[in-house]
């Protein structure tokens, strides 16, 4: 690695690699450093990569040109270098941390061992290019796959094993899917969607352990003691963010690396964007998020803020989007607070029979949170008023038309 370098940004993913492409458009050099093997990808894509609709190509980013390979080890700040796993070190003037998240690794008993400290064979989380590649090589029509947590990614993998022929247990320890983001009767539309794919739904199901045999698995132990047999295993548990290097670094972390309004951590002249970056007391660990920050943040080093990005970041308002993809796709959208609070009002439109369901959440003149399933005609409109957090026109028309009128999306 050359040490010439001024602006070093460490992690190629989503957000690093926006920034990157983003300052060599303004005339900004950057040294882009990335520890995966693949040319940088779209991770939102990776279950339509483990489904087989996209080749690992489909999904690559497009490449900035100062793309180097590297695990960065070691901030020196006083030196301002950073220094990499291979023993070579990069100088920096701004060093920008874009290092995502790790998977969450349930304490589950039999995953690891004194004497083993990878996962067993056939387990997998479901993070990154290689655990999509690791499970798709794996899995075969018929194979027996434990999907534990029912989150988006969960889901999504569940969705993509069944489409690739596995019989598929999905094993969810709270009451509902996806209940970060959508109320009980959407939850309701995406386990119907699932099962209809013959995807086997546990909730309220917690899994204890596994058990393997010579260094694989074999089955996974739920609390009540019953056991399911199974060839893979994916673990979809959450993620939390990568923030070991900036830690070690001694730099403010509480969940994430906070930040200000200028993506600043509590080294000047460090910032941090992306999964591992906790703005105004939020970690978002989502794609629009991250490309905002990455937005903003070029914007900044580059002297260039336009207009409405000048005061720097200041949170973002987008929409949770997700398609479970099929001969019959599934849309969803979430944003917002999908719960009301007394006082609220709700507009609500289901139909069993078609597998849709919208609702709005609206608080005084505000849109405050709303889900769509299956029928998303109406996304447009309602993501401009909820980004735009305006208020809702008051020309009497029913709220109604939220929900009936797709205001040009
Ligand atoms: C299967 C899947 C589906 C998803 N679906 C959705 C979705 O539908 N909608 C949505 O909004 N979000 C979704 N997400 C989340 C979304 O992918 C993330 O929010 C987004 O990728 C965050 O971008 P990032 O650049 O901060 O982190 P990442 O994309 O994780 O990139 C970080 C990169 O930094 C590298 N790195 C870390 N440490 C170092 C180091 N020390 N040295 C060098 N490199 C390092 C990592 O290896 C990685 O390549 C999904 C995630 C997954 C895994």
């Amino acid at each position: 690695m050359t040490s010439n370098s001024r602006v070093v940004v460490i992690g190629a993913g989503l957000a690093g690699v926006r920034l990157a492409r983003r300052l060599a458009e303004l005339g900004v050099p950057a040294v882009l450093v990335g520890d995966e093997e693949h040319t940088p990808y779209n991770r939102v894509l990776l279950a339509e990569v483990l489904a087989g609709r996209y080749a690992p190509e489909v999904i690559a980013l497009p490449s900035p040109e100062r793309l180097t390979r590297g695990r960065a080890v070691r901030v020196d700040r006083a030196e301002r270098r950073v220094h990499f796993a291979d023993g070579s070190a990069i100088a920096y003037d701004t060093l920008v941390l874009a290092t995502g998240s790790n998977p969450v690794l349930p304490p589950l008993r039999g995953l690891f061992s004194p004497d083993r400290h990878e996962l067993p064979e056939g387990i997998h989380a479901f993070r990154t290019m290689d655990d999509c590649l690791g499970l798709s090589g794996a899995v075969r029509p018929g194979v027996r796959a434990v999907v534990i947590g029912g989150g988006l990614l969960g889901v999504s993998a569940a969705r993509a094993l069944a489409e690739r022929g596995a019989q598929v247990v999905l094993a969810q320890q709270s009451e509902r899917l996806m209940e970060r983001q959508l109320d009980p009767p959407a939850s309701a539309l995406v386990l119907r969607h699932l099962k209809d794919r013959g995807v086997e739904v546990h909730t309220e199901c917690r899994v204890r352990g596994v058990r393997c045999v010579g260094g694989a698995v074999r089955s996974v132990e739920m609390a009540d003691g019953y056991t399911l047999g199974a060839d893979l295993v994916v673990l979809a548990c959450g993620v939390h963010p990568r923030v070991g290097l900036a830690q070690d670094a001694g730099l403010a972390v509480h969940r994430g690396v906070i930040v200000d309004d200028e993506l600043r951590t509590s080294d000047p002249n460090i910032r941090a964007i992306g999964d591992c970056a906790q703005h105004d007391g939020r970690v978002y660990g989502l794609a629009a998020p991250a490309l905002e920050q990455a937005e903003v943040l070029a914007g900044l080093l580059a002297g260039t803020a336009a207009a409405g990005t000048a005061a720097g970041y200041t949170g973002t308002r987008a929409l949770t989007r997700l398609t479970l993809a099929s001969g019959t796709p599934l849309d969803l959208a979430a944003f917002g607070e999908p719960t009301p609070r007394p006082g609220d009002d709700v507009i609500q439109l289901a139909d069993a029979t078609r597998g849709t369901y919208r609702k709005v959440v609206v608080r005084d003149d505000r849109l405050v949170g709303g889900v769509l399933v299956g029928e998303l005609g109406t996304v447009g409109a309602l993501a401009r008023a909820w980004e735009g957090a305006e208020p809702l026109p008051t020309d009497g028309a029913p709220l109604l038309h939220l929900l009936t009128n797709d205001g040009g999306s």
